[in-house]
């Protein structure tokens, strides 16, 4: 029997989240149920709930940082049990059929250390992996010169990521008042990006850079700050584009420009391993979710220490 379950959801690009309930299907043999304890607020939850991506299917249920405690386990579960915390991230169930389905068996439940504060590890599942993840994929390590673009929810954790790997890191950002906060999550220089001089005296130093920011801006500033064969990568996906790449910028230098999306599940328990060996979690703000549209107005005003986690509690309430 399908069940009834508490949510809040958009019901148009223009309305506020409110309360309401969806329905949830039984637990399949292979399903585990969770009670959902906390819940990290991402800035795609506002692009998505805002229809940004024209993508959007309404009623639409944002959510994707998600820490919750067992509750019920399908008779084929063996590595979940009923009190267990589990965690949930963007990925859900795949196609199991295509040919990157089949290269792994995927579950989608992972683990998360006990030691690890569970709200602070909930913007792991997003933020974490989305930073961790490409991170990896460019072999960042002792001796790398990392730039990362933006202190919000996933830059702050590429900033401690970065710096975990053993890399030198420098935040770009537009907000000066967070500079003191950067250096304690481990950026050893900060560099204003609207401030043309310091960003001439950083020209060309960068292996990598990590570019995380949730709005259309100046991309040829930050190509610039690349060395020769450096790579900066997008993770911010911006409603807009942003305004045009002069090619010379990457032709000089040899600069090469990627994206990356969140990970892969295996990848993203690796991610969980690793921060809990580093003690590492989210800098959060807790609210209850009826602060929603008041954390997503704040969101895009960049005024968050760093990412808003929900108190799963007050859906009750
Ligand atoms: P967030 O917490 O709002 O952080 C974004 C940061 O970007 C802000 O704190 C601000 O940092 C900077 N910023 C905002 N507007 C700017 C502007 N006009 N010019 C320059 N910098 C600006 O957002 P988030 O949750 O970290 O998400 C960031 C982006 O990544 C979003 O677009 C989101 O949808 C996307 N995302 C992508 C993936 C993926 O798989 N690729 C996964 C998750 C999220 P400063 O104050 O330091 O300048
Ligand atoms: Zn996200």
């Amino acid at each position: 029997m399908p069940s009834a379950t508490r949510a809040f959801a958009a019901t148009g690009p223009t309305t506020p989240l409110g309360a309401t309930s969806v329905s949830r299907r039984d637990p399949l043999a292979s399903d585990v149920e969770i009670e959902i304890l906390f819940c990290g607020v991402c800035h795609s939850d506002l692009h998505q709930a805002r229809n940004e991506w024209n993508n959007t299917v309404y009623p639409c249920v944002p959510g994707h940082e998600i820490v919750g405690r067992v509750t019920r386990t399908g008779a084929s579960v063996s590595k979940f049990k009923k009190g267990d915390i589990a965690a949930v991230g963007c990925l859900v169930d795949s196609c199991r059929e295509c040919p990157s389905c089949r290269e792994v068996t995927e579950e989608f439940v992972l683990r998360i250390d006990p030691k690890l504060d569970p709200a602070g590890a909930a913007p792991l599942l997003c933020a974490g992996i989305t930073t961790y993840s490409p991170l990896r994929e460019w072999d960042i390590n002792k001796g790398s010169r990392v730039g990362v673009v933006g202190l919000g929810g996933l830059g702050h954790m590429g900033v401690k990521i970065a710096h975990a790997l053993g890399a030198h890191v420098t935040l770009y950002t537009t907000s000066a008042n967070k500079a003191e906060d950067a250096k304690r999550m481990g950026a050893s220089d900060v560099v204003i990006s609207k401030d043309p001089a310091q960003m001439a005296r950083n020209a060309g130093k960068q292996d990598f850079i990590l570019n995380t920011v949730s709005a259309p801006h100046d991309i040829n500033a930050m190509l610039g700050q690349l060395r020769r064969d450096g790579t900066m990568c997008m993770v911010g996906a911006p409603d807009k584009p942003h305004p045009p790449v002069d090619v010379f910028g990457m032709i000089f230098g040899r600069r090469r420009m990627s994206g990356s999306l969140i990970g892969g599940i295996k990848e993203t328990q690796e991610m969980l391993d690793f921060c809990a060996k580093h003690n590492i979690v989210s800098d959060i703000e807790i609210i209850p979710i009826q602060k929603i549209n008041e954390a997503y107005e704040r969101m895009l005003k960049s005024d968050v220490k760093y990412r808003f986690v929900i108190d799963m509690a007050s859906l009750k309430g």
